[in-house]
């Protein structure tokens, strides 16, 4: 039902053509059919494909000619991910009442491997303001989530989780930002890292400790950006994910009310996690959408570039190389969808597979773009074609949203519990 309202909505915006000959090297994803067994259509719904097609065309037509300016000149894209909440990408996965297009987990996937074939970073971040909404929709009181829903699944606002801190990175429950009750207010300080988005975004789903040592002692609260106390270190110079400023959040004795907090009292660890499973999936998806367009890329380039009198398309090393990526691509793409559909399911193995599809899917996609730059010679090490910020913005999901090393951990623990 949500779904078809959803759809309806993307109708009635109209859908966007692909516009053929804008930008030489950053526009062309798309422009030659593709064999079905590397289709990320394949096997899905007419329903899915409608989703598909209308974020493909966004990201042709609204993302890719401009990915190389956003990287290039560190521009935050929020008129463009403005018109992306119109089409119902700001809150995929948030329930309708509040502004939500109330889709699936395997949707959401579906959307994001597509976006980021446009921009993978300007993706990867929406995925994270997507996981926060989720967060305040699933864990806030009704008055939070009336209160901030519906301005973040239009992207009015933009959001930021806020878990890691400078001495708190892989082992996240052992972060130190305080929150001390005092009468109806926490006062937080601390400090958090990395922060996607901090400086530039609204709400802050900041994770601190209102108890003890470990786990239990942590609680989530929603700070809102011009909360006295509240500010921000420098932006980050960073290897890729340009198009999204990155910066510490800093608490110093700033007053939040405790009516801000999803949850109950130290149940912020929990939620903190389970953000993550969807998001894990989020950050494997937008790996998919960057390996898709490179072997697009790769296989453009090599069947016209020519040396020792023929194409390249003609050695058949390169073309087992290619065919490895499609493999590999497909592979992880199965991987990550049925890893969605575990989490939609809630089933019990739905934690560990959002963590085999996240180490699986961000290691070998990244191999795939690292691979299509190399079958470009030396054109693919130049800014003037795509492949090689495919290669740097998807460097980073194989460290954030917990590294793979914790990704095997997840792994190794289900694995050796007894049930
Ligand atoms: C661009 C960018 C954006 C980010 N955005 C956000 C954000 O929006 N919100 C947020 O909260 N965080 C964010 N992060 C932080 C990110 O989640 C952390 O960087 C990540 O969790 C790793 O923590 P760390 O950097 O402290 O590395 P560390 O934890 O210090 O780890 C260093 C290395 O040691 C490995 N390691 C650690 N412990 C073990 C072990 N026991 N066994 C084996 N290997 C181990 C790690 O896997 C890693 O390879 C972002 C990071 C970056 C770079």
């Amino acid at each position: 039902m949500a779904a078809a309202a959803a759809l309806s909505r993307l109708a009635r915006l109209g859908s966007y053509g692909i516009r053929r000959g804008r930008g030489l090297m950053f526009n062309r994803i798309q422009r030659r059919g593709i064999a079905a067994c590397v289709d990320p259509s394949t096997g899905l719904t007419d329903e899915q494909k409608e989703f598909q097609k209308v974020a493909f065309d966004f990201a042709a037509n609204e993302m890719a000619p401009h990915m190389a300016e956003w990287d290039q000149n560190e521009i935050f894209p929020v008129e463009t991910m403005r018109k992306a909440a119109q089409l119902g990408f700001g809150g995929i996965y948030v329930r309708p009442e509040v502004g939500g297009s109330g889709l699936s987990r395997l949707d959401t996937s579906i959307i994001f491997e597509a976006l980021s074939t446009g921009c993978t970073s300007t993706t990867a971040y929406i995925s994270i303001h997507n996981m926060c909404a989720w967060m305040i929709d699933t864990f806030g009181s009704n008055e939070l989530r009336e209160k901030f829903c519906p301005d973040l699944c239009s992207m009015e606002k933009f959001a930021s989780y806020c878990l890691t801190e400078p001495g708190s990175g892989s082992d996240a429950a052992s972060l130190l930002t305080s929150a001390k009750l005092q009468g109806d207010h926490y006062v937080l300080n601390g400090s958090k890292a990395f922060i996607s988005g901090g400086g530039d975004t609204d709400v802050y789903v900041v994770m601190c400790r209102t108890g003890g040592k470990g786990p239990k002692g942590i609680s989530c609260v929603v700070v809102e950006k011009g909360t006295p106390g509240l500010s921000f270190g420098k932006k980050e110079k960073k290897v890729g994910w340009n198009s999204q400023p990155t910066r510490a959040v800093i608490f110093e004795d700033c007053a939040v009310p405790v009516t801000n907090r999803l949850g109950s009292e130290g149940q912020g660890f929990n939620i903190a996690m389970k953000g993550l499973n969807g998001g894990r999936i989020n950050i494997a998806s937008c790996s998919l959408g960057a390996a898709h367009a490179s072997v697009l890329l790769a296989r453009d380039h090599i069947s016209v570039r020519k040396q020792f009198g023929e194409t390249l398309s003609n050695s058949q090393f390169l073309q087992f190389k290619l065919a490895e990526m499609a493999t590999r691509l497909v592979a992880s793409r199965l991987l990550v969808r049925q890893a969605a559909l575990a989490l939609q399911e809630d089933r019990p193995d739905a934690v560990s597979l959002c963590s085999m599809a996240k180490l699986f899917a961000t290691d070998e996609c990244f191999s795939i773009c690292n691979q299509a730059l190399q079958m470009h010679g030396g054109y693919g090490y130049l800014k003037d074609y795509a492949v090689q910020q495919f290669v740097r913005d998807i460097r980073v999901h194989q460290i954030l949203e917990g590294t793979n090393e914790v990704m095997r951990m997840i792994i190794a623990r289900d694995l050796l519990t007894e049930s």
